[in-house]
């Protein structure tokens, strides 16, 4: 009898909590986003990310607020001896809330809900890849990555990356836009849109925008985009999107449909933003 009762409040106790976590998250991301940030996350972030300096007032405090909470639901793993600081949660965390800032419903309704863990490593980390060539042959290769974003729980980012970064490069936007690729299951360049008409959209102008790259690179055409961007759709989709927002201006002058269709899917205009950008 009393294993029956037992049984029930904790039945009861399950559903009640089932019930109310939903609304306990909502709250407290909403308290968070509300709050002010520590003086010196502004400093950390301002020293990793130029392009902090060029964001609207208000978009600025968005992002900070999304920030908070990014910071305080995931969970950062140091690898390899790394002893991970709040600069450094803080600095990945800005520039991830950066891309969904203007989604509708973040953060209340979701915000990386599906990411648990960013695993940092002090520098490139070494990766063996397996490719199966048919009729039983395998070649195994290993490769240095800077980042790596190949399933919905956990990102792995070098450090060394982050920190000395060249001047148009940004690994932590690329390897979260390859978090917002996968989204719809599939990483291959289009992420999540709002309908077919979109889709039809976006595809038309990444496919030729890819095809002009391949084009550009073997007529040996300077071209603004790093040519690892031809390496496959989800490539391109990352490079540009860093791009997007490292040299906005450039993007939007040189590749306009790409830039439009960039700034339909983030929301956002970084080529209006005030501030010296390219
Ligand atoms: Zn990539």
């Amino acid at each position: 009898m009393i294993v029956f009762i037992v049984l029930i409040i904790a039945a009861l106790a399950t559903a009640a909590w089932l019930t109310l976590e939903p609304s306990l998250i909502r709250r407290r991301r909403q308290r968070l986003m509300e709050s002010a940030v520590p003086v010196h996350w502004e400093q950390w972030i301002a020293a990793h990310v130029p392009l902090f300096g060029r964001l609207p007032a208000d978009l600025r405090k968005r992002v900070l607020g999304l920030t908070r909470i990014f910071v305080q639901e995931k969970r950062f793993v140091g690898c390899n001896g790394l002893a991970v600081t709040d600069a450094m949660r803080v600095v990945i965390g800005f520039q991830a809330s950066l891309l969904v800032v203007n989604r509708p419903g973040v953060p209340i309704d979701h915000f990386y809900d599906e990411l648990e863990s960013v695993l940092i490593y002090p520098a490139a980390f070494l990766v063996e890849e397996t490719h199966h060539l048919g009729h039983g042959l395998v070649t195994k290769e290993r490769r240095a990555l800077s980042g790596q974003a190949w399933e919905a729980r956990r990102m792995i980012l070098s450090w060394d990356d982050i920190e000395h970064r060249n001047d148009t490069g940004n690994v932590v936007l690329h390897e979260f836009a390859h978090f917002l690729d996968m989204e719809n299951d599939s990483m291959d360049g289009a992420p999540a849109l709002q309908n077919a008409p979109a889709y039809a959209r976006w595809s038309v102008t990444f496919w030729e925008e890819y095809r002009r790259l391949h084009d550009d690179l073997q007529a040996g055409r300077p071209t603004m985009l790093d040519p690892y961007a031809a390496t496959e759709p989800a490539e391109f989709f990352a490079v540009v999107t860093e791009v997007f927002f490292e040299r906005p201006g450039e993007l939007l002058a040189e590749h306009p449909g790409l830039y439009e269709q960039l700034k339909g899917y983030y929301r956002l205009d970084p080529a209006a933003w005030p501030g010296p950008a390219s």
